[in-house]
């Protein structure tokens, strides 16, 4: 990451986005590895260290719940000046109740999504107001603590707020909670310059968030992190919102098909006829996309 000197950044004041997954089919599954109240205590203890750090810095928690996502706790609003955890509990445990009775499916298979895009969204929009409000800004960045598997559905919003991000030189750091890795977050902390780490010991969380994700961006500098061993490039298809390996893309506005369509979907551009399979010809809307690197 490198941090541009045309921005008025006060120096080594933070603000950090903290988006915090709170869907329910996931931390139902992590009961065993990682409960959400012992989560919640390794997170409001790294809360207040990043506060404690220097008393200009300031957090912002959103939450991605699984039909909703919302602001639950703003260090800058002089409510939260006192009681600070209490109102986080207090707002976290509505926004949890009111993303429920938004849940009309009766069962999910497996551990369903979180509204990570949203959450992106949101944290972005505040970030442009700040940005917008203030002359002196603090340096801002995104972190996200995250569990549940990627939803292929919101494959283009993430993408599209992850170079939203790196237009507007945020980084996303990663904190990856679930089983599996997170191909979206991993292209997301790649392209930003932020951090991604999956860690393997839970019992150790605060270790972890207060040794990588607490540093701000010019300690960053004098600082080994961790480096990803491997970012999963694979993009998703915009017809089904499968991952595929090769694909075909749109030549005018970079959409992404797994099948030969006639038109393109999102700018209505007609396309040729389909190369047969056996034809030596440049397939010139065939791509190969880069795999696993
Ligand atoms: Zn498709
Ligand atoms: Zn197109």
């Amino acid at each position: 990451m490198t941090p541009v000197s045309s921005k008025l950044y006060a120096d080594d004041v933070s603000l950090l986005m903290v988006l915090i997954d709170t869907n329910p089919f996931f931390w139902n599954s992590a009961q065993s590895t990682l409960p959400f109240s012992k989560f919640l205590t390794h997170v409001l203890a790294f809360l207040n260290s990043i506060l404690l750090l220097n008393q200009m810095n300031q957090v912002v928690v959103i939450a991605a719940g699984y039909n909703s996502c919302g602001y639950i706790f703003d260090s800058s609003d002089p409510q939260n000046q006192n009681k600070r955890a209490e109102d986080l509990l207090h707002k976290l445990e509505e926004f949890v109740d009111n993303d429920q009775e938004l849940c009309r499916e009766e069962s999910v298979d497996g551990p369903g999504f979180s509204l990570l895009s949203g959450s992106l969204s949101m944290a972005l929009c505040y970030i442009q107001r700040v940005f917008r409000t203030v002359p002196l800004h603090p340096q801002p960045r995104i972190l996200c603590l995250h569990g549940s598997p990627d939803g292929p559905g919101q494959y283009v919003a993430i993408m599209n707020s992850i170079f939203s991000a790196q237009r507007s030189m945020v980084p996303i750091d990663s904190c990856v909670l679930g089983a599996q890795h997170s191909a979206f977050l991993q292209q997301a902390s790649y392209i930003t310059g932020g951090v991604y780490l999956k860690p393997q010991i839970f019992d150790g969380l605060f270790q972890y968030l207060s040794t990588v994700f607490a540093t701000d961006l010019h300690s960053r500098c004098f600082l080994q992190l961790p480096k990803p061993a491997g970012v999963d490039f694979r993009a998703s298809c915009f017809c089904h919102k499968n991952t595929i390996d090769m694909g075909y893309i749109c030549s005018v506005c970079l959409s992404i098909f797994c099948k030969h369509q006639k038109k393109c979907s999102t700018c209505g551009s007609v396309f040729g006829q389909a190369q047969t399979q056996n034809s030596s010809t440049t397939p010139d809307r065939k791509m190969k996309m880069p795999v696993d690197g």
